[in-house]
């Protein structure tokens, strides 16, 4: 399988480099050059099959050559193996039209450990047999940081650096990245908000001397491995409620527009996918793009569901590479002007072609605390701010009684007990699993919000990349 960039001027690569850069020369993002298919027959076949045993069908025609078949299963056993859940992502049933389909029961609770263990894992295996150090550099909000740092602690020839804004991240997510050790992690306090870290990150990348020194490489969504890894769990729940004979919805809080895209994948090879619904918090740039063309950016609204807090969703991008007919050029100017006026107008026909299969809400405040009462109340179900947006969002899309609609569940409640207490009255209670999180040790430098701090800081510590 080769991968070309959505900006139609960079060079084709294979998984293994794919995985290995981050965003494309051209400023694009890299997407599979076309999607291979799952006929009935063969999506017949994963039914009763093991998580593990579903990711590598799924994902190898996406691997291609960079790994064979055993290798591949290898990965997925030792990623998944450190699931606390032996169905990795089990679906709940809450009601006769309506799952949560649980992605939380990674090390660090949240569902981006599903893909960034993965990810850690393909790092070490492909720079194994390279002559390079890798520098992972990033800036969270919370759960980006945690689950990669998880990924990534101890492993071979990649260090990884992580900003977050000093004081602003909750106290279990900054302990989840300031309690790890291992000596290739290294936390960063910027004394600013998440906005000036992001924006330091994007420069350090700018700065091809310093990028090329370290051999900088990113690990947020815009990764493609990440992306893929997220489209097994559609296969895996769809398979289980009936598909290929029936299709199945989906609805997923959204903030990067990463996640739904890994749907929008499935739905591509070939899985009877009925709807995806894509759930936002009052920042609902998307669901004005996708309800009223209005793609627009504005300002951030801090709300109780901080991973869908965005101004600008990198991953739509790759839906509008489809949307543009896969014209690279096409879309670069469509982009560029994207970045000029902070605005796009979606037109008419693409609107509808997206409509096919998108579908959008804007959940707020008191609607996200009406999902977690009434999950719990009718369900037994304590659930997480961005969980209840995605269930609201369900609740709102009404596909009727013949369509079953799974909710993502993104985030483990007990990830954001202050906010479930206050809508529920109930304090989730951490799994086992995270351990004596408040009794560790914890170490983070504290940085000014500048970028000579912050790569002189990187500077002493990194490996160059050869
Ligand atoms: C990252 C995240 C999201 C948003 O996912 P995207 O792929 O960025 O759309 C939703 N919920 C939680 C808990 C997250 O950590």
């Amino acid at each position: 399988m080769r991968y070309i960039s959505t900006r139609g001027a960079a060079p084709a690569l294979d998984f293994e480099n794919v995985t290995l850069t981050g965003l494309a020369a051209d400023g694009g993002l890299y997407v599979p050059e076309s999607w291979p298919h799952f006929s009935a027959e063969a999506i017949r076949k994963l039914a009763g099959l093991s998580y593990v045993d579903t990711a590598v069908e799924v994902m190898a025609p996406f691997v291609g050559d960079s790994l064979t078949r055993e290798e591949l299963r290898s990965l997925c056993t030792a990623a998944y193996g450190r699931f606390d859940h032996e169905a990795v992502t089990p679906l709940v049933q809450l009601d006769p039209t309506n799952w949560l389909l649980e992605l939380f029961h990674g090390p660090t609770l949240a569902f981006k450990d599903v893909a960034l263990q993965l990810l850690g894992l393909l790092f070490e295996r492909f720079l194994s047999t390279r002559d390079t150090h890798l520098t992972v550099v990033g800036a969270t909000s919370g759960d980006t940081g945690s689950a990669a740092i998880d990924a990534l602690a101890g492993r071979a020839k990649v260090d990884i650096f992580m900003l977050h804004p000093l004081g602003r991240v909750s106290d279990v997510q900054r302990r989840q990245m300031t309690t790890v050790l291992a000596p290739n992690v290294h936390n960063i306090a910027i004394e600013g908000s998440f906005d000036d870290a992001q924006a330091l990150v994007k420069a350090m990348f700018a700065d091809q001397g310093f990028a090329g020194r370290f051999r900088l490489s990113a690990v947020n969504s815009i990764n493609w491995a990440r992306l893929m890894a997220q489209i097994v769990y559609y296969f895996y729940a769809a398979v289980r409620l009936g598909a290929p004979d029936r299709s199945i919805a989906f609805s997923v809080p959204t903030g990067n527009f990463g996640d739904v895209f890994a749907g929008y994948a499935a739905a591509r090879m070939g899985l009877p996918v009925a709807k995806l619904i894509v759930a936002t918090n009052v920042n609902d740039i998307l669901h004005r793009a996708l309800s009223a063309g209005d793609y627009s950016v504005g300002t951030v609204t801090p709300t109780a569901a901080p991973s869908m807090d965005i101004q600008v969703s990198s991953n739509f991008e790759r839906l509008l590479f489809d949307l543009h007919a896969r014209d690279g050029k096409a879309l670069a100017a469509t982009m560029a002007g994207f970045e000029a006026s902070k605005t796009l107008a979606i037109p008419q026909a693409m609107r509808a072609q997206a409509a096919d299969l998108f579908t959008s809400a804007r959940i707020d405040a008191d609607g996200m605390a009406l999902a977690m009462r009434r999950a719990a109340e009718k369900s037994g179900q304590i659930i997480d701010p961005h969980t209840a947006i995605g269930l609201a969002a369900a609740h709102r899309a009404d596909l009727g009684r013949d369509v079953p609609v799974v909710t993502l569940a993104t985030a483990h409640a007990a990830k954001f007990r202050d906010a479930v207490e206050r809508a529920t009255g109930n304090r989730p209670h951490l799994p086992a699993r995270v351990g004596n999180l408040f009794e560790r040790e914890e170490r983070y430098a504290t940085l000014p919000a500048t970028l000579d701090a912050i790569q002189g800081y990187i500077a002493e510590r990194a490996t160059p990349a050869r």
